[in-house]
C-alpha cells in the first residue's frame, strides 16, 4: 500500500461503459502498451481472442519505452478498439480477465502522479464524460485527503517528478507543495468572482517571478503569507474592478487557437462546440473583428453571464483540478508564470466556447452542455501535448505571455 492524497470524488467514480455517452473505447486513437502485458497478451492461445490480437497488437517501433513497447491499434472499420463487443463491454478483459490489460486501459481516467519522497497522487482526467459530472457539477467544490492506495503492481505515473532535480533549474520548486496549496486556495475563494481570483493569481506569479529572477526565491513563503491577508482584507477589490474589459482581443487569440486545433483534426463534439460558438454569437468573416467582438460581449452579458453566475463552481471545479492533477505551477516547465499563462489560455478557450454556445441555445442551455463542451475540450485539447506546445508557442511568439494580456483574456 503507498500513501496518497486524492480528491474525495475518487473513490465515487465508477465507470459504466453502457451508459456512457463517449465511451473511451471508441474513436480515433492508438493506445500505448506496457511491455509486461504486451507479452502477456502475446502468449495468449484462446482461439476466439487470438486472431484480434495478432491483428491489432503491434510492436512500437519509434522510440519505444517500457510503457510504449506495443501499440494496441483501432479497428478503422468499426471505429472502435476491435476487443469493444457490441453491448459495450470488453471482450478481452471478459474472455481473459483484467490482469491482461495494459496499463492504460486498466487505469484511464485516472490520473497517477508520483513525486519522489511525498505521497503518490491520483485524480481524474475529464476527458471521462462520467468523471467530468462527477467532478464539475460538485457544488461544495473539491476537497482532497489523505489515504492509501494499492497500485496492484501497477506503478504506471502519468507525471514522476524528483523535485530536488527540477529544483536546480526552478528554484520555484522548493516550494511546490506551497505553491500549488495556495493557489487552489485562491481559486476557491468564492467571496471573490472567478475572474478577479484568477487576476489575484496571476499577480502573485509575477511577484514570484520576480523573485526568481532576483535568485530570492526564499521570499516565497512570505508572499504567500502577504497575498493571504491581503485577500482576506479585501484589499484587490477596488483595483480589480479598474481592468478593462477588451473582447477583441480575447476573442481574437482564443477564436484562432481553436481554430488552429479544428482545421488541424480534433473530436466531433469539440468541433460543434466550435460551430455553435460561431452561430451563436453571429461570426461573420465580412464584419470587423470590433464588430464581432461586441456581438462575443452581448452574448457573455445576455445569455452566458445570467446563467454562469450561480454555477461558478463549474470552472472553479474545472481549475483546482487542472491544478492537482497537473501539478500546477509545474505544468510548463521553464516557468510558474509560464504555467499561469497556460492556465489562463485554458479557461480563456473554455469561456470563449462557452459563450457562444450559451448564446446558440438561449434558453435551452444547461449544466449538461457545459459538462459535455469541457469533456470534449478536455479530450480535443489537454490529451494532445504537440497542441499544447503550439499554443504555448504561439503565446510566446505573439509577446503574450504578460499578466497585462492574461487579465484582457480573463475579464469580459
Ligand atoms: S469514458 Fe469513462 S465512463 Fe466511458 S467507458 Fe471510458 S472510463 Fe468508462
Amino acid at each position: 500500500m503507498h500513501k496518497a492524497i486524492v480528491p474525495k470524488y475518487l473513490q465515487e467514480f465508477r465507470c459504466d461503459g453502457q451508459k456512457c455517452p463517449d465511451n473511451c473505447c471508441e474513436g480515433t486513437w492508438t493506445i500505448f502498451v506496457d511491455e509486461p502485458h504486451y507479452k502477456r497478451v502475446k502468449r495468449v492461445t484462446d482461439t476466439e481472442i487470438k486472431p484480434i490480437i495478432d491483428q491489432y497488437y503491434k510492436r512500437n517501433r519509434s522510440n519505444p519505452t517500457k510503457e510504449s513497447f506495443g501499440k494496441l491499434l483501432q479497428d478503422k472499420q468499426k471505429n472502435s478498439c476491435a476487443f469493444l463487443t457490441e453491448d459495450k463491454l470488453c471482450r478481452l478483459q471478459a474472455k481473459l480477465g483484467p490482469e491482461y490489460l495494459c496499463n492504460v486501459c486498466m487505469l484511464y481516467p485516472r490520473r497517477t502522479n508520483f513525486i519522489k519522497g511525498l505521497p503518490i497522487e491520483r485524480s481524474l482526467s475529464l476527458s471521462c464524460p462520467l468523471a467530468a459530472e462527477l467532478v464539475l457539477l460538485n457544488e461544495a467544490g473539491l476537497e482532497f485527503e489523505e489515504t492509501t492506495l494499492d497500485l496492484h503492481g501497477r506503478d504506471f505515473f502519468t507525471k514522476r517528478i524528483d523535485l530536488d532535480a527540477v529544483n536546480a533549474k526552478r528554484q520555484d520548486l522548493a516550494y511546490f507543495m506551497e505553491l500549488r496549496a495556495f493557489s487552489v486556495q485562491i481559486i476557491k475563494t468564492r467571496d471573490l468572482e472567478l475572474w478577479k481570483r484568477l487576476v489575484i493569481l496571476g499577480m502573485f506569479y509575477n511577484k514570484v517571478q520576480e523573485y526568481l529572477d532576483a535568485n530570492e526565491a526564499e521570499k516565497i513563503p512570505e508572499e504567500i503569507e502577504r497575498y493571504t491577508r491581503m485577500i482576506v482584507q479585501g484589499m484587490f477589490n477596488e483595483l480589480l474592478d479598474e481592468i478593462p474589459v477588451e473582447s477583441v482581443l480575447q476573442m481574437k487569440l482564443s477564436k484562432e487557437i481553436i481554430e488552429h486545433k479544428v482545421f488541424s483534426g480534433s473530436n466531433e463534439g469539440f468541433s460543434k462546440a466550435f460551430w455553435n460558438f460561431l452561430q451563436g454569437i453571429g461570426f461573420d468573416l465580412k464584419d470587423t473583428d470590433e464588430e464581432n467582438a461586441t456581438r462575443y460581449q452581448e452574448a457573455y452579458q445576455q445569455w452566458y453571464q445570467p446563467f454562469m453566475q450561480s454555477r461558478e463552481y463549474i470552472l472553479e471545479n474545472y481549475l483546482v483540478n487542472y491544478a492537482f492533477s497537473r501539478m500546477f505551477p509545474l505544468t510548463e516547465e521553464d516557468s510558474p508564470l509560464s504555467s499561469y499563462a497556460m492556465l489562463i489560455v485554458h479557461f480563456a478557450m473554455i469561456k470563449m466556447l462557452l459563450i457562444g454556445n450559451a448564446a446558440f441555445h438561449k434558453e435551452a442551455f444547461t449544466e449538461s452542455h457545459i459538462i459535455e463542451i469541457l469533456q470534449k475540450f478536455v479530450k480535443a485539447v489537454e490529451h494532445n501535448p504537440k497542441f499544447v506546445d503550439f499554443i504555448y508557442k504561439q503565446l510566446k511568439k505573439n509577446d503574450f505571455l504578460s499578466m497585462a494580456h492574461m487579465a484582457i483574456l480573463i475579464r469580459n
